[in-house]
């Protein structure tokens, strides 16, 4: 029996891949590579020694996810395949709203049509939106994110929780992640941004290789320690490892299980970018810039939840973070490009 994993070539999808194969779970990928490089798959095999299947094929599809589920032999699903940057989706709501709700309603329709009924799916921290305060606790309402990109989140969270209602043999894993960083320790996989990073750790390593000329830090005047933003930064192979607890808990028994996938401590924009000098050794040049619309001064997770039903819990420090995204960004300058 296999473990299909959707978005399996991305960052956080590759990750969970190798953990799942290093654990001797069979996986099968499905991507459609529109935000991924088909490369991937070559080096998860160079780190594990196993080859997953993979499918290029965009989940939306519902009848080339059949053709899938009639090959294989599928036991759940892990759900990453999404459109996922921020400030796009406030450009481009349709397109956001349209792809991330329209895969998941494709995805459970088949898994039900072949009676695979145990999911774990990537929710974001930021459905807890602006109101609630940190640490975010599980049990907290959902709040109003402050994108298209967060609404998909939240939305996707209702419509899983509502096939729970009307089916009660599903098994459902919302994951809400914090800040995922890092890579994996080999370099041989991690973050590849296309264009402009937007988020921070992309950022500061490309800076450190050479391909941007310094950072931007929006925003210095936030009621945190140094006025600098605060997030909760998680390292991606420690999020992986979540990934393979939450599906592990799902046959326990169906339920709706939500869990917050963070560390329980902020650091502060200056404080990532002076462990990444530390630890690297490569000057990072900042510039102050105004805020950046919607952010947020400082959220973190509560992570007692995850630790007491998965005995789940964050392992490597920021320091790891910066060392393992150093490792993978200086032997990869352009990602998985021109390799
Ligand atoms: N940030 C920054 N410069 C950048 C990118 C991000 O100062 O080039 C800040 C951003 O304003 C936020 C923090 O870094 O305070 C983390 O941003 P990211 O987009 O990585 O995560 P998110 O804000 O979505 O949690």
């Amino acid at each position: 029996m296999s473990i299909l994993v959707t978005g399996g070539c991305g960052y956080i999808g590759s990750h969970t891949v190798v953990e799942l194969l290093n654990l001797g779970k069979e996986v099968v990928i499905v991507d459609d590579l529109s935000n991924a490089s088909a490369k991937v798959v070559d080096r998860i095999e160079e780190i594990t020694g196993k080859r997953p299947s993979f499918y290029q094929q965009d989940v939306v599809d519902k009848d080339g996810l059949r053709s899938i589920f009639k090959k294989e032999q599928i036991e759940a699903s892990i759900h990453f395949a999404a459109f996922k940057a921020v400030g796009e989706s406030v450009q481009k709501p349709g397109a956001y709203y349209e792809n991330n709700i329209m895969s998941i309603l494709s995805l459970v329709e088949v898994m039900a049509e072949f009676d695979v009924k145990k999911i774990v799916f990537s929710s974001s921290a930021t459905v807890y939106g602006s109101l609630n305060p940190s640490p975010y606790k599980e049990d907290m309402p959902v709040g109003v994110p402050t994108s298209p990109y967060g609404q998909t989140k939240v939305m996707c969270e209702q419509i899983l929780r509502d096939i729970y209602i009307s089916d009660n043999n599903w098994s459902i894993s919302l994951l809400r992640y914090f800040n995922p960083i890092g890579a994996h320790e080999s370099g041989l996989i991690g973050e590849d941004p296309s264009g402009i990073p937007n988020n921070l750790m992309p950022f500061i390593a490309q800076v450190a290789v050479g391909k941007r000329e310094f950072l931007n830090i929006f925003g210095d005047d936030y009621e945190t320690q140094d006025g600098t933003c605060v997030r909760d930064y998680i390292h991606v192979v420690d999020l992986a490892k979540g990934h393979v607890k939450a599906l592990d808990k799902l046959n326990q028994a169906p339920d709706v299980y939500t869990y917050n996938l963070g560390s329980g401590q902020g650091t502060s924009v200056l404080e990532l970018v002076h462990t990444f000098v530390a630890v690297t050794g490569v000057d990072i040049p900042y510039k102050m810039a105004p805020r950046r619309a919607g952010d947020l001064a400082s959220f973190y997770a509560n992570a007692d939840k995850a630790l007491a039903d998965l005995n789940w819990k964050t392992e490597k420090s920021i320091e790891d973070m910066c060392r393992d995204t150093w490792n993978w960004q200086s032997k990869n300058p352009n990602g998985y490009e021109n390799q």
